[in-house]
């Protein structure tokens, strides 16, 4: 299956919702005023920000062909200016230069860490040395999915004692990545909910002590989202962006939702790269994030 393939039928909620409502709104019809309100209305109902709703029924009004296509032009403009939105943020993970890479995952709990990491894991290059930590000591099926994903994949494994200071847990694998020559090291860490305030100060400091034993190795902040939470995860970005540095989104679940619009939202908001999306449970179903892709698929439009 092509790439874009991939993104097409595995983004058909959201695609079906859009395209479906705008097609039949714009059919036999000219932009004007009511059609731009039923747009808007489409569009709000999609998950996507105000913001951008209103850049985009700006690029929308200046449509001025009437006829037949126009539900096509209009599918295509929306397309366009949602690209636009969406290209600052097209950045692989760190990962792909090869070079040695530490990644902290943080994300409430759900969202698809454990999952990501695993398919990470599964999608990087197998003459390299992997290192995965479980930080998250406080849940023990988080531990056996990610010794799993490991054992499967030819990685090594580290955790610490049930309920040990996360943060110790990170450190000591640090120091195993150091003294030990490894590539890559790829940390689980506890997602409690976001709005407890001590989850993110324990991050802070994990995230510290590991900067701290790694002053020369690049390390990345990845969080990860549920998709299907829709215009919900701005306040994840939000309390989790704000004191970790966060370097990188991972979207996932965008298989199981008609919110995509959300990630939108997100790419307009945040300066954060979104590098990878979840369009599925498989390890081949976490692909790279693709600006065009992603904004011809939700809008059931052509390669
Ligand atoms: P964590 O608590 O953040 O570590 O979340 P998990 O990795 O345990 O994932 C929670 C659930 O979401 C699991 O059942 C995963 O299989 C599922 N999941 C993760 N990513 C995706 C995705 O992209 N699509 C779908 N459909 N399910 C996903």
């Amino acid at each position: 299956m092509s790439l874009f393939s991939k993104f097409k039928n595995n983004l058909q909620k959201t695609s079906n919702f859009l395209s479906k409502n705008i097609l039949s709104s714009f059919q036999n019809r000219k932009v004007d005023s009511k059609t731009l309100d039923e747009l808007e209305t489409i569009l709000i109902s999609a998950d996507i920000s105000l913001d951008v709703v209103e850049k985009l029924i700006n690029s929308v009004r200046k449509v001025k062909s009437t006829g037949d296509n126009i539900s096509s032009i209009v599918l295509d403009t929306l397309s366009k200016e949602i690209e636009n939105i969406l290209i600052l943020r097209e950045k692989r993970l760190l990962v792909e230069s090869g070079e040695k890479k530490i990644l902290i995952f943080v994300g409430v709990n759900g969202s698809g860490k454990t999952t990501t990491i695993g398919k990470i894991v599964n999608q990087l290059n197998k003459d390299k040395k992997i290192l995965i930590g479980a930080c998250d000591t406080f849940r023990a099926a988080a531990i056996d999915q990610l010794k799993n994903w490991a054992d499967k994949n030819n990685s090594d494994f580290y955790t610490g004692e049930a309920n040990q200071d996360p943060a110790s847990v990170a450190y000591q694998a640090a120091e195993k990545f150091n003294k030990e020559n490894y590539d890559y090291l790829i940390i689980d860490t506890a997602g409690r909910l976001s709005n407890n305030t001590n989850l993110i100060n324990q991050l802070v400091k994990l995230k510290n002590v590991v900067n701290k034993i790694n002053t020369n190795i690049a390390v990345e902040t990845v969080l990860v989202l549920d998709g299907t939470n829709g215009s919900n995860m701005i306040k994840q970005v939000d309390i989790f962006g704000k004191e970790l540095n966060v370097t990188s989104i991972i979207i996932t679940k965008l298989d199981g939702t008609a919110k995509g619009g959300a990630l939108i939202s997100i790419a307009n908001k945040y300066e954060i790269p979104i590098s990878y999306i979840g369009l599925g449970e498989k390890a081949e179903d976490l692909i790279n994030f693709s600006a065009r892709n992603f904004a011809r698929s939700i809008l059931d439009l052509s390669e």
